[in-house]
């Protein structure tokens, strides 16, 4: 029989909505089923009590952002100190070398060190597929499987290679024809459409200076044909709004309209380069953004409008991006960073630690399109992170929520995906870090002594 859970009393709690579960949250089976509020007691019958005293409760973390696959390859020497355009030129041949074993790899070691600073659900944007790799898919699919984390799988892509005008090596570009087969195939195999899927798969074509026009507009219509979502990287430098206009003629915003991609089911990495016209249309269309703190200062490539954008209607949620332009996977350190970086373009009264705490959580959910995730409620799936405070970077600290943020939380203590234990005592429940790790740097050291 289904037990229920009592987490009961945390110090303090981030619910991402009105709620009050001061008095913790009850949990039976994969789904929470009650609040308890301030000096409340449950309703309904518990089996189970934990002791929350001492942890603060918020809901799992949900990153709209990532190249897994890039955890192979942080901090490489000739990529350090490089604007986005010959940062991925210097990048894309050791890339080009990727192996199926290499993504198992990389997919379980990026997936377990976001889970450990609390992210339970990634948005993962591989657009590799080297003759080597054409299953990338169905490796990451498995590798998350091992990992526990709920996963949404963007089958990315790239058709314009260096011959064509592209930036990225011939060997990593795949016809349009090959692309459209495979991402097909990936849908009908693996995704998951309704509340507590655990894997689903998006369409994601790499940027707009990696696919022909023809890719994206029937890229649009294959997903809306399945109802999945749609993503990519827009407006993350200047020179990609040159490279827009030069090869297009039109801004970033007008090409995405141009081939159908304008609308509630997109969601776009990082977004930093729009102006207030193009927001308003953004917000009307109610499309998503994923805005990535750390990248975007690694690269230089800007500060998103964040604020803006949600008061025009935009979906905001946070992303890691990278690993190789972040060069870190852990998105409670994503939310102190996408505070910092709101106070360079806000004052201090505009943005606040909750702002940032609501990206990571309800913002990012919504931006992909998930109702079932990213807050404490009734009905929604029992995916959450509990933060202790013991550590000497909070001591002194007075409000545990604004603590985590300001005093920089980077690893959580026990983190629940669907009702099931993931980490507890800042340990995975059923993996061996270390053995993780040993194959990931081992696999590191192949890709990039494979360069050619
Ligand atoms: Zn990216």
């Amino acid at each position: 029989m289904t037990q229920t859970l009592w987490l009961k009393n945390p110090l303090a709690v981030f619910t991402a909505n009105t709620s009050d579960a001061r008095g913790g949250i009850l949990i039976r089976g994969t789904t929470i089923i009650e609040l308890v509020p301030l000096g409340g007691q449950p309703v309904q019958p518990v089996d189970q009590v934990f002791d929350a005293t001492k942890l603060v409760l918020l809901p799992g973390l949900v990153n709209t952002h990532h190249h897994l696959y890039q955890t192979l390859t942080r901090a490489v020497p000739a990529a350090l100190n490089k604007r986005l355009f010959p940062w991925l030129k210097t990048l894309y041949p050791i890339w080009a070398g990727l192996q199926p074993d290499m993504l198992h790899s990389a997919t379980q070691l990026g997936l377990a060190e976001l889970l450990l600073s609390g992210c339970t659900t990634v948005a993962d944007h591989h657009y590799l597929f080297p003759d080597a790799l054409t299953e990338a898919i169905d490796i990451q699919v498995q590798a998350a499987a091992s990992i526990g984390s709920r996963v949404v799988f963007t089958r990315g892509s790239m058709s314009l290679g260096e011959q064509d005008g592209g930036l990225p090596p011939q060997s990593t570009v795949q016809s349009d024809d090959q692309i459209l087969r495979d991402c097909d195939r990936v849908i009908g195999r693996f995704h998951q459409a309704g509340d507590g899927a655990m894997v689903q798969i998006a369409l994601a074509p790499c940027s707009p200076f990696s696919v022909t026009s023809e890719l994206m507009r029937q890229t649009a219509a294959l997903a809306k044909q399945h109802q999945v979502m749609l993503h990519t990287h827009l407006a993350e430098t200047f020179d990609e709004n040159e490279f827009c206009l030069q090869m297009f003629g039109l801004r970033p915003l007008d090409y995405l309209e141009s081939v159908d991609w304008l609308h509630d089911k997109t969601w776009l990495a990082h977004g930093i380069h729009f102006n207030d016209e193009e927001i308003r249309r953004m917000g009307a269309a109610r499309i998503g953004v994923s805005h990535c703190p750390s990248s975007n200062m690694v690269l230089a490539s800007g500060i998103a409008r964040t604020k803006e954008m949600e008061a025009a209607g935009v979906k905001v949620g946070l992303g890691v991006d990278g690993s190789a332009s972040n060069d870190g996977s852990n998105l409670i350190q994503e939310v102190r960073q996408a505070l910092l970086i709101g106070r360079l373009r806000y004052q201090a009264d505009e943005v606040s630690h909750l702002d940032a705490l609501r990206w990571a959580t309800k913002g990012s959910a919504q931006v992909l399109n998930r109702n079932d995730i990213g807050e404490l409620a009734v009905g929604k799936q029992a995916d959450l992170a509990l933060f202790s405070l013991d550590e000497a970077r909070f001591s002194g600290a007075h409000d545990p929520l604004a603590a985590l943020v300001l005093c920089g939380a980077h690893r959580a203590e026990h983190v629940m995906v669907a009702g099931q234990w993931r980490v507890t005592d800042h340990r995975l429940v059923d993996q061996d870090l270390d053995a993780i790790q040993r194959e990931h740097r081992h696999q590191a050291i192949q890709l990039v002594n494979r360069q050619v």
